[in-house]
């Protein structure tokens, strides 16, 4: 008899089988000419895929939505959100679905989506489709930072789907394959309690305890326990995303993971000259959405879930209200700890981390400021002057940078390690490669050009962000003043 092919994945899809209200079961567009631009093998391989290579014609059905594998239930999530502070009661999967849940061979459970897949009933006026930029963007930034230590969703595929896409001009189209802890958002929560629909509020946290935080499951106040975890994965990502100089650009509530993954990747970017208040996006008017602002922001986006949260005590809100303040109060704190550890890290303080250390910070910060340079090549140019302080061209010897360089040396030098481990250490976490806008823009302008060489190298080069390759030095250099992208753009 003749052997079956083994499914590619062994979909298990709990939230499918949650109540219709959560989802729309749609279909995916059909599209005229599905091909491959991208594989992510690696992450295949991790999520237990089971064909060894398929070809490319089948990868490209398969992750434009054309072939559906066997086991998966194509929905599309709904959920609301605040978008820059403003309250929309139902937002939803407008461009995606989702294909299946699979269960990697470590027991994790991951959410297989295609974006750029469609209309859906959440798509209001839009085509539900995605041009090639913002599919090529979103691949090299999310597999970035992956690589460069950060939670956040991943890129399993890209394609393209031969039609076109309209907006200001007329694109050519592609789909993403993302995959997810989960897609449950802090405007999930939102949906529901807006609605004030308690039952399947207090479902969706019951279902969000077991799937990301079992752990916390028996606890008298789950609800309590269940914000503290999603507020410490926020601090955790938020932090990580400023000590990297990356800026999200849309932290609006229905693109806040409550597994605290980096997801929806729309004018996003990694700083290249030091702005406390750099914003890139071209929507955000006002700099909600700016560097610094990420801290408040982050506790804001917060405190949205909390109200949620509140609504499903059974102590009188006014006290669940009050713990929920508590617990927000300390997540304040925590962020400005966990903060100032990993900024002071990253100038090579490595014990005893104390508060006057983030003077030093600031210090620094503030010299990159008005000399207005790189912020990722000024911490391993730094890096440098560990060993060495005799000369040194990388800084001007201003006034303030001779007083932050007598302090730290004198910090550094006074923790009782050799000199070549702080290097090291600061090594670990200064980056040489981050994906930089004025090349992701060159990948895209060539990719338009259905040339997708210069994306596969950036690919390649991301994988090691924290390795010297001589022979890529061109993806480590800011851009020169005339390649500087001053703007970035949603481009939905
Ligand atoms: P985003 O800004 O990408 O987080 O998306 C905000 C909302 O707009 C989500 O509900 C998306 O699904 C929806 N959306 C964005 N682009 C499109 C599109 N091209 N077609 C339909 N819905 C979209
Ligand atoms: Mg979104």
């Amino acid at each position: 008899m003749k052997k079956e092919k083994e499914p590619m994945f062994r979909f298990d899809n709990t939230y499918a089988r949650l109540p219709e209200k959560f989802y729309a079961r749609v279909t995916p567009a059909k599209v005229p000419k599905p091909e491959l631009i991208k594989w992510n093998t690696e992450l295949a391989g991790q999520l237990g895929a089971q064909a060894e290579s398929p070809p490319d014609m089948e990868l490209a059905e398969v992750f434009t939505g054309q072939k559906l594998l066997p086991g998966s239930e194509p929905i599309a999530l709904v959920y609301a959100g605040h978008q820059f502070g403003h309250f929309v009661h139902q937002l939803g999967d407008g461009r995606a679905l989702l294909m299946g849940e699979v269960v990697d061979p470590a027991g994790r459970r991951h959410d297989i989506q295609l974006k750029g897949s469609g209309r859906t009933p959440f798509s209001r006026g839009g085509d539900g489709k995605a041009p090639l930029g913002p599919v090529l963007r979103e691949y090299l930034v999310s597999e970035a930072l992956h690589h460069l230590g950060l939670s956040t969703t991943r890129s399993l595929a890209a394609a393209t789907t031969g039609e076109l896409v309209y907006r200001d001009s007329v694109l050519p189209g592609a789909i993403l394959t993302r995959v997810a802890s989960s897609h449950i958002r802090v405007g999930t929560f939102e949906y529901f309690a807006a609605q004030q629909d308690l039952e399947n509020l207090k479902r969706l946290t019951e279902y969000s305890i077991k799937r990301h935080y079992p752990e916390i499951k028996n606890d008298s106040e789950a609800h309590l326990s269940f914000f503290r975890k999603v507020g410490h994965a926020q601090v955790e990502l938020v932090t990580s995303w400023m000590a990297l100089g990356f800026i999200h650009g849309v932290m609006n509530t229905d693109n806040t993971s409550i597994a605290g993954e980096t997801i929806d990747f729309g004018p996003c970017a990694f700083m290249d000259q030091f702005h406390f208040n750099q914003v890139f996006s071209s929507i955000d008017q006002f700099g909600r959405y700016s560097y610094s602002n990420q801290a408040q922001i982050t506790l804001w986006n917060l405190s949205r879930l909390g109200e949620c949260l509140a609504l499903l005590t059974d102590h009188g809100s006014k006290e669940a209200v009050e713990m929920l303040n508590k617990e927000l109060e300390s997540l304040g704190a925590l962020f400005e700890q966990r903060l100032a550890s990993k900024m002071a890290k990253k100038l090579g303080i490595l014990k005893d981390v104390q508060p006057q250390d983030m003077d030093l910070v600031s210090q620094w910060l503030r010299y990159l400021e008005t000399q207005q340079l790189d912020y990722t090549l000024s911490f391993r140019d730094l890096a440098n002057l560990v060993e060495n302080d005799a000369d040194f061209n990388f800084f001007d010897r201003t006034s303030t940078f001779q007083d932050f360089y007598q302090l730290w040396q004198k910090r550094v030098q006074n923790q009782d390690l050799e000199s070549e481990t702080i290097k090291e250490e600061m090594n670990r976490v200064n980056p040489v490669f981050i994906a930089r806008n004025h090349k992701i823009e060159q990948v895209i302008e060539a990719g338009l050009k259905g040339d997708f060489s210069l994306f596969h190298e950036m690919s390649e080069v991301l994988k090691k962000p924290y390795e010297e390759q001589e022979e890529f030095s061109s993806y480590k250099l800011a851009p020169r003043p005339e390649e500087v992208v001053q703007a970035t753009f949603c481009g939905t």
